[in-house]
């Protein structure tokens, strides 16, 4: 087992693997069905496995961010508006591609060996890819993180690619594990790093535990034996890490009968509500004539959307620094969204309080078991349920027994070893 006190001359090699979307009460279910025999060894074979939290919006570009970047970095869902330009940003979709391309080609002399690929991972979710890390320009490595993701961030993207590519992407996780284990036995990084994102995708679409779900998980799995093989072969400590749980969930307008937008029509008819739906979580911006819907107005329509069964949460932005919280038509203490968790309740008035998140946020309520979503998925996340933001990581380091349970310091402080 390895110990961060280490004293050794050589610096230790990190290899993350990380399995979007496989919650830590998922994760026990495949090992005990046996759909994952790769993590099953590695989990019993002396690795510590420990569940651990990610906070809303569960999301992958967030996560990203925060892992490599800086733990404070947020974004706000999957999609949103940016209300400096009124630009929609859209981070599943990767028309931004040949952008994102142009920029990686701008900075393939840097610490990237693999610039493109990474421009890719960042840039579109739905294709998920290897990255390298380089050991020798770490400071190098995070104003890159950070140029790419800002210039990617204001993209407006035109050229969907949703949900119906998860085959594509089983062949891009094939593709990044090939590049990952190559650059392993080249032994010139210290952390290489891998998503594997077919998962999250297949669940998505088809629903967590459907036969596409587990078929993606057990392929994945696939690429994990190889990958630890080759870890072990050139030295490399494998993690292996999720950065969101999955629920069920059933789509707003299935369960409602009616769709959003006409609902808010009706509570709102002299505004324009603008919605973007994000998984659980749903921005919706609201323009009026007059442009006066704050204060007083706001607070009676959030009121009045919170008493839709549909809606579980609604959280109005009053003022600037200001949010207030609604559940089944009446305001409540935000500290009491989510007694089991401490965390939820501040992760919630930060959300609310991004520059760009809607003047109501929206999740979706908890109905016969399923989460509401605002999206059409069979699974979700980006919302506040405790599946959603269940991870886990498994690693033979030496993990703290704390409360200090967020999977981002963990990582930070594993792979700050190798600075
Ligand atoms: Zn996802």
């Amino acid at each position: 087992m390895y110990h961060a006190d280490h004293n050794n001359d050589e610096l230790p090699r990190f290899l993350l693997i990380h399995l979007d979307g496989l919650s830590y009460t998922e994760l026990n279910r495949a090992i005990a069905e046996r759909l994952t025999p790769a993590i099953a060894r590695f989990v019993s074979d002396n690795a510590a496995l420990m569940e651990t939290y990610s906070l809303v919006p569960t999301n992958t570009l967030n996560f990203f961010l925060r892992l490599l970047a800086d733990p404070a970095a947020h974004v706000v869902g999957s999609r949103w508006q940016q209300r400096t330009t009124g630009r929609t940003v859209d981070i599943r979709h990767a028309g931004s591609l040949h952008r994102i391309e142009t920029q990686s080609r701008v900075s393939r002399d840097g610490p990237f060996d693999n610039a493109l690929l990474f421009g890719t991972l960042l840039g579109a979710k739905a294709y998920s890819a290897g990255m390298v890390v380089s050991n020798r320009t770490w400071g190098n490595i995070l104003r890159t993180i950070r140029i790419l993701s800002s210039s990617f961030l204001p993209v407006f993207f035109s050229s969907p690619m949703g949900w119906s590519n998860a085959a594509v992407v089983g062949r891009i996780d094939a593709m990044g594990a090939r590049s990952i284990a190559a650059a392993m036995r080249s032994r010139q990084h210290t952390v290489v790093y891998i998503c594997l994102s077919q998962y999250d995708q297949y669940s998505h679409k088809h629903g967590l535990r459907s036969s596409q779900s587990d078929l993606a998980l057990q392929a994945c799995d696939g690429l994990v034996d190889s990958l630890l093989q080759c870890a072990n072969n050139y030295g490399y400590l494998p993690l292996l890490f999720s950065d969101h749980g999955l629920a069920p969930s059933s789509p707003f307008s299935e369960i409602a009968g009616k769709e959003l937008k006409d609902v808010l029509k009706l509570l709102c008819p002299n505004s324009v509500c603008k919605i973007f739906p994000s998984g659980n979580l749903a921005h919706v911006y609201i323009e009026n004539e007059n442009n006066d819907l704050r204060g007083q107005t706001l607070f009676n329509v959030a009121q009045r959307v919170s008493e839709i069964d549909e809606i579980g949460l609604v959280i109005a932005k009053i003022g600037s620094e200001q949010s207030v919280f609604f559940k089944s038509g009446e305001e409540i203490d935000a500290s009491s969204v989510c007694e089991k968790d401490a965390r939820l309740a501040p992760a919630l008035r930060r959300l609310a309080g991004h520059r760009d998140s809607g003047d109501l946020l929206l999740f979706g309520a908890i109905v016969n078991d399923r989460a509401v979503n605002f999206m059409h998925q069979r699974a979700c996340h980006n919302g506040w349920s405790l599946s959603q933001t269940q991870s886990f990581l498994a690693g033979r380091i030496a993990l703290p027994t704390d409360n200090e349970r967020d999977i981002v310091k963990l990582l930070l402080r594993a792979t700050s070893q190798a600075r």
